[in-house]
């Protein structure tokens, strides 16, 4: 987008660093379910942003978060098109936006008054269930709200989630929409268990609701008591169609679906005053996380009059509590590793109340929000819990003092599990532990390492991993290559017969021929996901050339950025992985990229694609991975370095920017013709 001469240089740098936070934020919080920022830090850069883009114009993208939902859906699940997008909901933070709300929709819609129905809005993630002849057939989650992921068979393992619809009025076809969410006693007792396995703890239950739902492997999603609440409908065919929200709740009640029973149909503004009130004064009793109620206007006509803007309808919205502060001290302040070797500072603090539960210690972020707000040991601090359960550090509180042993905090330079230096990109704020054997890291590892995505060793699963590396029988990756050296140790494990044993080590001996740009993602080197693993694995085509790589060979890989280029050049010259990748080599591991060179003069080498939309002969990944082996670039986003968009069946809104930009759409026929090495009539011209 052109930038006129109103809008400052320094205002787009800013308004495009606040996308580029918020599309990570998106990315950690829908795909991860690891979110680093809080839910209120999230709400505030948002609401900035939306600010500088209504001051100026010019810098709006159709890309920006503020214009999409969520986050693309992960390329591990089969995706879903959803025939309805999945919107979101605008938000109200006080009465007075609530006021402003409601005026503006009564009088968009032209009427004096109109019913609302007040809903608790229930802090899980979005998913889209369709119903044919009354039987669930798929289950999707809302993704960028026009694509999500299919995770039906996990969705058939939550309990209240009922498989076949009752009653007599159920429509032949129906998408019906609700919230997935884990209860917060279950959460509790489930993060307990996993503490008591050395395993990571989820945040918040909403987090794990995600984590839980999005597992590759349904026997784990069953194993996690989930639950869904419905509120509305996607579309429906046949049948009658209702009229209102309340009919739809009904309804969705008859037909055996769990509504939440605290819905209520109010006349006025007032009266949702009071139900928010209400819903507030309830919270601490509920046993499921709630981060607001939300508002919608009871006629479904009077919704589609009034339609959507952006990513919201105007027909709804949301009230978000406020987060509840309290006063308290910082005893201590202590580093973790998490699973991706980030070292995350955390306060231990003087316990506190804060809405009803005791605080003991409250997350700080990183070290770099530590120099900014300049937290020491012993200072008095303003906490909130935010986002529901993790609490947070606010800032140091105004009348604060400090004795003379007060220092300012020094972030530890070395691995608080492993000893090991750690590493400190300037590019982004996390510090990291890149020691592939730092034992808080390897189980997250070998669990990684051994995942269908990976090296895809069948047998070997999260509890599996765990009692491997408790019992030191698997010190690193490359160990388990050497498994039927320790087959006594093995058979000791609690649940390894004979057989899992036998299929175990087969799972491992198949894994050695996985290319390696598997193994290069399998590694879990940061910044190196399956897409970079294959990229490496083209450019240089070798382990040992990558291994012998500097920063600037590797920036030269396209794709790859500095901060990947630089923690893959430190996790390379490592000499414990230098060592574990000799073990790797000894194994008899594939330690060649075997693919063939892609074509010399073949007309789509060095173009950039993206595929979207449906294809009919063949799935967009193998349309990439086409696009791919003939050494041209398959891109997720349409900018203005793409060379050509392929268009399927309803294709959106990449289209609509590939359109906007000026790129070359092809149809699936000229894409396939293109393939077989006739470019498109202009180009052949040239
Ligand atoms: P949202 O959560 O503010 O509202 C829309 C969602 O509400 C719907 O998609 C639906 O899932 C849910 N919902 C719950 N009960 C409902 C009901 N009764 N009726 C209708 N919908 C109901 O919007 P969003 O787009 O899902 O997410 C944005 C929010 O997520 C942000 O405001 C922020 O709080 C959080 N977020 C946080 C981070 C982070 O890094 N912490 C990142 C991304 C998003």
């Amino acid at each position: 987008m052109t930038q006129t001469d109103a809008t400052p240089k320094s205002v787009a740098k800013r308004a495009r660093e606040m996308r580029d936070t918020l599309n990570r934020a998106n990315y950690l919080y829908y795909i991860e379910s690891a979110p680093e920022l809080t839910d209120a830090e999230y709400d505030v850069l948002m609401r900035d942003l939306r600010e500088l883009e209504s001051q100026h114009p010019d810098l709006l993208t159709s890309d920006s978060p503020t214009q999409r939902v969520g986050a693309p859906p992960s390329s591990e699940f089969a995706e879903v098109v959803h025939p309805v997008p999945m919107l979101s909901l605008s938000n109200v933070f006080d009465e007075d936006g609530l006021r402003v709300w409601h005026k503006r929709t009564i009088d968009l819609a032209e009427v004096e008054a109109a019913a609302m129905v007040c809903e608790l809005k229930i802090d899980g993630l979005a998913i889209a269930v369709t119903y044919r002849d009354g039987v669930l057939e798929r289950a999707a989650t809302r993704g960028d709200g026009v694509r999500g992921e299919d995770v039906t068979p996990n969705v058939r393992t939550i309990r209240s989630v009922p498989l076949k619809l009752t009653g007599d009025d159920v429509p032949p076809l129906i998408e019906l929409r609700g919230e997935v969410y884990f209860p917060n006693t279950a959460f509790e007792a489930f993060n307990r268990e996993r503490e008591e396995a050395g395993l990571p703890t989820y945040a918040n239950p909403r987090n794990s609701a995600s984590g839980s739902l999005r597992q590759l492997d349904s026997t784990e999603t069953a194993r996690r008591p989930l639950a869904m609440f419905f509120y509305s409908f996607g579309y429906l065919e046949g049948g009658k169609s209702p009229t209102t929200q309340w009919e739809v709740l009904q309804s969705m009640r008859r037909w055996g679906l769990p509504v939440n029973p605290w819905a209520r149909r109010v006349e006025t503004i007032e009266d949702v005053a009071a139900a928010v009130k209400l819903a507030g004064e309830e919270r601490p009793t509920l046993d499921y996380g709630i981060d607001g109620v939300v508002i919608k206007i009871d006629s479904l006509a009077l919704q589609n009059l009034l339609g959507s803007v952006g990513r919201d309808p105007r027909w709804a919205t949301a009230y978000k509590f406020p987060a509840e502060q309290a006063r308290t001290r910082i005893n201590r302040i202590h580093v973790n590793v998490g699973r991706t070797g980030n070292l995350t500072p955390w306060a231990e603090l003087e316990p506190v109340n804060v809405g009803g539960v005791t605080v003991r210690r409250a997350t700080l972020h990183n070290k770099d929000e530590i120099e900014r707000k300049g937290f020491r040991e012993g200072d008095s601090v303003i906490i909130q819990r935010a986002g529901d359960v993790i609490p947070q550090v606010v800032r140091v509180t105004d009348d604060n003092k400090r004795d003379s042993s007060s220092v300012p905090y020094v972030f530890p330079e070395v691995c608080p599990a492993c000893g090991e230096p750690t590493l400190d990109t300037e590019e982004d704020a996390a510090i990291r532990c890149v020691n592939a054997e730092c034992p808080a890291l390897f189980v997250r590892l070998l669990e990684h390492f051994a995942s269908r995505g990976a090296m895809d060793i069948e047998g070997l699963g999260e509890r599996l991993a765990q009692d491997l590396a408790r019992n030191s029988i698997v010190k690193r990756v490359s160990d388990l290559y050497e498994l039927e050296d320790r087959l006594e140790q093995l058979s000791e494990l609690e649940g390894m017969g004979e057989k899992k044993i036998a299929n175990l080590l087969e799972g491992i001996e198949k894994s050695k021929a996985q290319p390696l740009s598997r193994l290069l993602f399998a590694l879990g080197v940061n910044g190196v996901g399956s897409e970079a693993g294959e990229w490496l694995a083209r450019h240089f085509r070798t382990m040992s050339g990558i291994q012998s790589a500097t920063v600037e060979q590797l920036l030269e890989v396209d794709g790859i950025g500095p901060v990947t280029a630089q923690t893959v050049h430190e996790w390379m010259s490592l000499p414990v992985n230098v060592e574990m990748i000799g073990q790797l080599e000894r194994a008899g591991l594939t330690l060649v990229d075997d693919s063939p060179e892609p074509p010399r003069d073949h007309p789509m080498r060095g173009l950039t694609f993206v595929v979207t939309g449906t294809l009919e002969t063949m799935s967009r990944s193998d349309a990439e991975s086409q696009i791919k082996a003939l050494g041209a670039k398959a891109s997720g986003s349409v900018s203005k370095k793409t060379a050509y968009l392929v268009a399927g069946a309803s294709a959106g809104s990449k289209l609509q920017k590939a359109q906007e930009l000026g790129v070359r759409v092809l149809s699936e026929d000229e894409f396939g013709r293109f393939l077989d090495g006739d470019a498109p009539p202009e180009d052949a011209e040239n």
